[in-house]
């Protein structure tokens, strides 16, 4: 069997939860909380069961759920969308990604993404198969490089991959930023998928810069969000895509023979608790609180923190630890930090197509204050 993704193993965030698990280390690799949701949402999800929501929901998703993110949408970016033709419920981000490239990218077509950056999207363009062109951010800022995206473009680029805030940085773009892409997409075709699953993990007072705030990206978006990182339920994978009518034809064409559709009481839930907006106004201030106390404890050890503006991701340079002088490279270094001293972590290399090691790896801080804190008492020792 001649394989469709030779370079592809099991993914980082996987192995890494595995050894986490098998040696009880404290796992701030995997992107997940260690904490539940709010049970208010278990409870809607029951009385949707027992309401008899139990069957399919229309191949789009259920109404209720698509009038509720055509609301958000417009009560916090601006955009005015129609739940018919503009929203479709998928199976989390991940299918949202996948099924959005398999819709628009041609054999030869050429999609940009900016690297480091999130692991599925290479290995998707691939099976579509797209030709991946690779621009790096700003090493050390993680900022964009838009001379460089600028240079990327082609007659043959179908689409731009972009995540703001970033998974693995923690960056997030400005206004101005978006505006900058605006003006340089605006004479071409080039289509934008727009990966915002960490949209209310923005920190310090900043607000998320959605494309959806930008009538010349919005026409040529799909805005990408995920309803696991808002709400603290991961393992429900449900997300959404936001895109215009024509786009989203050919989004449903691929999504109807993909999955058809995403299981329907988590979809009744998600609408019924989608009514109070307060929780993903407090999400910031939630994770900012949990930066703040994992950043102060970092602070104390060796590791050179980097700069983090939203998501719940935190990295870290390793180069002043004693180990260093081992000079493992990132993913030895997880494994030996996960074996020894009892943290998993992940590698900021797995973001990268030619394993780019910078010495940096990434934790998550999405978890209890008291995890936080066992984990930087480990950590200290270093
Ligand atoms: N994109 C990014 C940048 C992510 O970090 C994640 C979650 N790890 C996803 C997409 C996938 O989200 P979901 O769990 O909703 O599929
Ligand atoms: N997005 C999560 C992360 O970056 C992991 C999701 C997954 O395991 N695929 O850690």
């Amino acid at each position: 069997l001649t394989s469709r993704l030779p370079q592809v193993g099991t993914t980082i965030f996987s192995v890494m939860s595995a050894l986490a698990t098998q040696t009880g280390a404290v796992n701030l690799g995997q992107g997940f909380p260690d904490f539940d949701c709010d049970e208010r949402l278990i409870d809607a999800v029951t009385k949707a069961m027992r309401e008899g929501h139990n069957q399919y929901p229309p191949m789009p998703g259920v109404p209720a759920l698509r009038q509720a993110m055509a609301a958000k949408m417009q009560a916090l970016y601006g955009l005015p969308c129609d739940p018919d033709t503009d929203i479709t419920v998928t199976a989390g981000a991940t299918q949202a990604i996948l099924t959005a490239i398999l819709a628009v990218v041609h054999p030869g077509d050429e999609v940009i993404v900016l690297e480091p950056c999130y692991d599925s999207y290479v290995p998707n363009i691939e099976l579509a198969g797209g030709k991946v062109v690779r621009v790096p951010l700003v090493p050390g800022s993680f900022r964009p490089d838009f001379d460089a995206i600028a240079a990327a473009i082609t007659p043959r680029t179908r689409a731009l991959i972009i995540n703001s805030p970033h998974n693995p940085s923690g960056q997030v773009w400005s206004a101005d930023d978006m505006r900058r892409l605006d003006e340089m997409l605006a004479p071409t075709d080039v289509l934008l998928i727009s990966d915002e699953v960490y949209e209310h993990m923005v920190f310090d007072g900043q607000a998320h810069q959605s494309a959806a705030r930008h009538p010349g990206l919005a026409a040529r978006a799909f805005i990408i969000s995920s309803f696991g990182k808002t709400y603290h339920v991961t393992g429900w994978k449900v997300g959404t895509v936001v895109a215009p009518a024509p786009l989203t034809a050919e989004f449903r064409k691929v999504h109807q023979f993909n999955v058809f559709t995403v299981n329907t009481p988590m979809q009744h839930a998600l609408a019924a608790y989608m009514a109070d907006p307060a929780p993903y106004f407090q999400l910031a201030a939630f994770y900012q609180r949990k930066r703040d106390l994992f950043r102060d404890g970092l602070a104390q050890t060796r590791f050179r923190l980097l700069p983090g503006q939203g998501t719940y991701f935190q990295c870290v340079g390793i180069e002043n630890l004693a180990v260093a002088e081992r000079d493992l490279s990132e993913a030895d270094f997880c494994q030996w930090l996960t074996r020894e001293i009892g943290v998993a972590a992940i590698p900021l290399s797995a973001f990268y197509g030619n394993g780019f090691d910078q010495k940096v790896v990434r934790f998550c801080f999405a978890k209890k204050d008291e995890t936080l804190k066992a984990a930087l008492e480990r950590l200290a020792r270093l």
